[in-house]
């Protein structure tokens, strides 16, 4: 779809919570009328409506997804189809009914639980500020193939994690440095370096607003059917203790986190 520089410009100053379904609406009803350019106009008239109709909009969470399937090339696709099951479940958690006996008619934008699913750790969806971020992973696994030396593997590598002894040569990869992005398999031409552990990092109670917080990380790696059952926990507590549509990091304990670490485990890895 084509935009008018105006109109471009004009959607850059649309408030950035509102923007991406401003624009989707806007490019959605263009398509439907068989116009061919969105212009300024049209820009105007569809963000007074979207804002004059906030509460009718309102569905009680919100899902972000970053441009992964799109055919990002740093995708990490665990093949588990994680972002469908993600929106069936917050469906049926009918959320919108208990921020309405909450929160009251009025709602906002700024009262659903917002989840975000990255597909790799650049966290282009912003994970880090959601109620629940999601981020795939994965690890690399030193298998029993010869290693060439290349070192692909350490330039592909942005942490910094990996290096390759020399000495056989063998490569070796720092755990505390690795953000499990992957890549370094993707580089390695001799399956030295393999897929390990593949699945997702999860991040709780981030939040902007007047108290901004970054989300704070379960330890681990999990796989999809955890990552459910996390946040079926999640909003468990949710609906237990909210009473007027506060932010879920608002409402998390540290022993919750200590609970959360407890009940749920993280698939096995070992370099
Ligand atoms: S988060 Fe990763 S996979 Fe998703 S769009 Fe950004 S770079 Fe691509
Ligand atoms: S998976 Fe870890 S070691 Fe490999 S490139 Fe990414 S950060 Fe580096
Ligand atoms: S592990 Fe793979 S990429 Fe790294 S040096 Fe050995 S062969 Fe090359």
């Amino acid at each position: 779809m084509q935009w008018s520089p105006e109109a471009e410009e004009a959607i850059q100053k649309v408030p950035f919570f509102v923007r991406k379904r401003v624009r989707a609406r806007l490019e959605k009803e263009a398509r439907k009328a068989g116009v061919p350019q969105i212009t300024l106009a049209e820009v105007k008239a569809t963000q007074q409506r979207y804002l004059s109709g906030m509460a009718a909009e309102v569905k009680g969470y919100r899902l972000e997804t970053c441009f992964g399937p799109s055919g990002c090339p740093n995708r990490i696709d665990a093949g588990d189809h994680l972002a469908g099951r993600l929106e069936t479940l917050l469906e049926k958690a009918d959320l919108l009914s208990l921020l309405r006996r909450r929160v009251g008619p009025d709602l906002k934008f700024h009262h659903e639980i917002r989840v975000a699913l990255a597909d790799c750790p650049n966290a282009c969806s912003q994970p880090q500020i959601k109620d629940i971020g999601i981020i795939a992973a994965c690890l690399p696994q030193i298998t029993a193939a010869e290693c060439s030396g290349c070192e692909a593997c350490v330039q592909s590598c942005q942490e910094d994690a990996v290096r390759v002894d020399t000495d056989g040569p063998r490569p070796l990869i720092d755990p505390a440095r690795c953000c499990a992005c992957g890549q370094c398999v993707q580089a390695c031409p001799t399956g030295t370096l393999a897929e390990g552990a593949k699945g997702y990092r999860v991040q709780l109670g981030g939040k902007l607003g007047r108290h901004p917080r970054l989300a704070r990380e379960l330890p681990g790696i999990y796989d999809a059917e955890t990552v459910l059952a996390i946040i079926q926990a999640c909003l468990e507590i949710y609906r237990r203790r909210s009473r007027h549509g506060e932010r879920l990091g608002a409402l998390l304990t540290p022993t919750d986190f200590e609970d959360f670490a407890r009940r749920f485990a993280p698939l096995d890895h070992t370099v």
